[in-house]
């Protein structure tokens, strides 16, 4: 078994649609990104990536790349699982949680389990997705973004 480990933080801006664990979620603020600005998926992504060894998010998916702009992180987490997969591993299980002030998630987490689980194919016992503050200290807490952090365990397929 393996386990890696990741993180992304994105900075708000007005304008653009809030997408974490690939669910959009009213808010009147959005995420800034090359891609559609999922720091969750981004951190789960990079957290598989870190558990395969095999890079980070940054050197598969350039943000000079054009044809990455806007793309769906799913999309993004689709192809490091296959890659994952590859060379020679299966998920076993993800841990995360979401680093924000607001807008409050509770209400969207089930949703995202389901997402991540699916796209994973994994059952959702094997998801876990959670939300904090950091009672108003640093970045998140002033409400200039939302960062994520993701472990991630995969296990030989052979
Ligand atoms: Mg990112």
């Amino acid at each position: 078994m393996r386990i890696g480990q990741g993180f992304d933080a994105h900075r708000f801006i007005a304008g653009a649609r809030l997408v974490l664990g690939g669910v959009e979620i009213p808010f009147e603020l959005g995420l800034q990104a090359h891609s559609d600005g999922d720091c969750l998926l981004h951190a789960i992504t990079d957290a598989l990536l870190g558990a395969a060894a095999l890079g980070d998010l940054g050197s598969h998916f350039p943000d000079t790349d054009e044809r990455l702009a806007g793309i769906d992180s799913r999309r993004l987490l689709l192809d490091v699982l296959a890659k994952v997969r590859a060379a020679g591993y299966r998920v076993g299980n993800v841990d995360s949680t979401i680093i924000a002030q607001k807008p409050r998630l509770a209400p969207h987490i089930g949703r995202m389990r389901a997402v991540v689980a699916q796209d994973l194919e994994l059952p959702e016992e094997r998801v876990s997705v959670k939300a904090t503050t950091t009672e108003r200290m640093g970045f998140t807490g002033r409400e200039e973004g939302i960062a994520a952090m993701a472990v991630v365990t995969i296990v030989g397929a052979s």
